[in-house]
């Protein structure tokens, strides 16, 4: 890595996001001492459904965007190559370049985390489906009659698995006279977790056992080599991953659970940004054949 900056947006309104991306970038062209004309293209990982063959954010819950083609908005003002993408997929590149991915053909990226999100490679490939929005995993429905999720439906995995929802077990928790302090950060949860409080530990079990379901079910829709459980949930690995382990291997269809590896890889900031700028080497080595397959193609640029 030649630079890194880390910038923050003092509003959720799209010019200021896009001013905001433009001068980070020439601020990092300056850090990095590089010459303007070797720029190859900018990569942008974004959580929400990306349409990546269009360059288009189709939705994005955090920011309430819709339809924006954000990959045309910065090469007018950017004058390179933008690709864009959903966060979880550029890091599952990042995995396949560079990570525990490298060599694997097919393989799943899940985090967890605010929300739950999943990056398919199927023959080497990433499978972004129809429109960008494969892999929305964390919206797959446990029970219809659950919590209320942020997508509007209800019992979707999101709202049993993330952080959120790991302070309101907590919260119910406090309020039945099971935990000390009415926790309200996560990294509360995971102090009393360590210092043996059961119901803390409970709660972790209940996430690795429902995750566990929902690996052993992709496991047996998609027969995958590998299975990389990533993001800042897995600070608690120590509290879910035997509960996790033992789920899938109850759930896993007879046949299907030999070599499959279950990864569990605590990356940092700096691999999310890094999975974007996959994308632009990722499309530099394609070969021209597969290369038009994200916009823009560089003729396309004004
Ligand atoms: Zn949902």
């Amino acid at each position: 890595m030649l630079a890194k900056q880390t910038g923050y947006l003092e509003n959720q309104r799209l010019d200021t996001a896009i001013d905001a991306i433009v001068a980070v970038v020439n601020s990092l062209v300056e850090k990095a001492g590089i010459a303007r004309d070797k720029l190859l293209g900018l990569g942008v990982g974004l959580a929400g459904i990306v349409d990546a063959r269009e360059g288009t954010l189709r939705h994005s819950p955090i920011f309430g965007w819709r339809d924006v083609p954000l990959a045309g908005l910065l090469i007018s003002h950017l004058h390179v190559p933008v690709y864009i993408d959903n966060d979880v997929n550029t890091l599952t590149l990042t995995e396949q370049l560079f990570g525990v991915g490298q060599g694997i053909d097919d393989f799943l990226t899940i985090t967890i985390g605010r929300g739950v999100g999943m990056g398919i490679v199927v023959n080497g490939q990433l499978y972004r489906g129809r429109h960008g929005g494969a892999g929305e995993i964390g919206h797959t429905v446990i029970d219809p009659d659950g919590p209320q999720c942020e997508c509007g439906n209800r019992g979707c995995l999101e709202t049993y698995v993330s952080d959120p929802h790991l302070l309101r077990m907590a919260h119910e928790a406090f309020a039945r006279g099971e935990m000390p302090t009415d926790v309200t950060e996560v990294d509360e949860l995971l102090a009393l977790a360590r210092a043996g409080n059961p119901a803390a530990l409970a709660i972790y079990a209940q996430v690795g056992e429902t995750l566990g379901r929902t690996i052993a079910n992709l496991i047996n829709t998609l027969n995958p080599m590998e299975i990389i459980i990533s993001g800042e949930g897995m600070r608690a690995a120590d509290f879910l991953e035997e509960t996790l382990r033992a789920t899938v291997a109850r759930h896993v269809m007879t046949g299907l659970s030999g070599n499959i590896e279950i990864r569990i890889d605590f990356m940092s900031d700096d691999a999310w940004a890094r999975g974007a700028a996959s994308l632009v080497l990722q499309e530099l080595f394609k070969t021209p054949l597969y290369r038009s397959e994200l916009t823009p193609a560089i003729s396309s640029i004004p």
